[in-house]
């Protein structure tokens, strides 16, 4: 495929709306090792490629997901309960998660152009969504975050890119989505955005490309070069 400046795909562009983990914060590794270990504290083996496979559903998609193609049912509410506060708990005692630094880089390029910039993420932790307001002041305010506290649904699901659509009053063709993850990417697609992943996980570019990206940054440095 010809090389798209980053510039370009810019151009008459009024909106950016940012995935959270794994484009904002060197956050999936965390999240992988917590989920991995919350599973096999249940016995239940879900590798960590798995992991960012499905990176972006919500929690209870991600259990119910597991159960099905391990036991060929749904999880329990019991058992979505339990794994899902095990992976909690875990995820505590990792090490904070810090910011890319091309992200900030990238919102101060955006700010000074006067495009507006907007969070879409599938998590719905306090921790993590006060940090981010926290992390990145000055770019990003609460009323800007669609968080998975907004949704039913959540990626793959249209839902969190088409409210982030009609929160900001935007169309469709006036925003750009940056994502990391195949389901973010489809639920980005879905809601008729033009979408570029920047590949800061495990899996391959072509996984990326297949799930519908319209341009992959293969990590935050290529794209960091462009601005
Ligand atoms: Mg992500």
């Amino acid at each position: 495929m010809n090389k798209i400046a980053f510039s370009e795909i810019l151009k008459d562009k009024k909106a950016v709306f940012f995935d959270m983990d794994g484009v904002l914060y060197d956050s999936m590794g965390a999240h992988a090792d917590a989920w991995n270990n919350a599973f096999r504290f249940y016995g239940i083996d879900f590798p960590q490629e798995r992991v960012y496979e499905n990176e972006g559903r919500t929690a209870q998609s991600t259990i119910n997901l597991v159960y099905r193609q391990n036991e060929e049912r749904d999880a329990t509410e019991t058992e979505i309960n339990q794994i899902y506060s095990k992976k909690t708990e875990l995820i505590e005692f990792l090490p904070d998660v810090v910011p890319f630094e091309g992200a900030k880089k990238l919102m101060e390029y955006l700010k000074q152009q006067g495009i507006a910039i907007w969070v879409v993420t599938g998590s719905s932790q306090d921790k993590f969504l006060d940090a981010l307001l926290n992390d990145f002041e000055g770019y990003v305010s609460s009323e800007r975050v669609i968080s998975g506290n907004h949704v039913k649904h959540g990626k793959p699901n249209p839902e969190p890119y088409l409210l982030a659509l009609k929160k900001s009053g935007f169309n469709s063709d006036e925003v750009i989505v940056i994502e990391n993850a195949p389901l973010g990417i489809q639920s980005a697609r879905a809601a008729g955005i033009f979408t570029v992943a920047i590949n800061t996980g495990i899996l391959d570019d072509s996984i990326l490309w297949d799930s519908g990206a319209d341009w992959v940054f293969k990590d935050w440095n290529e794209l960091k070069a462009e601005i």
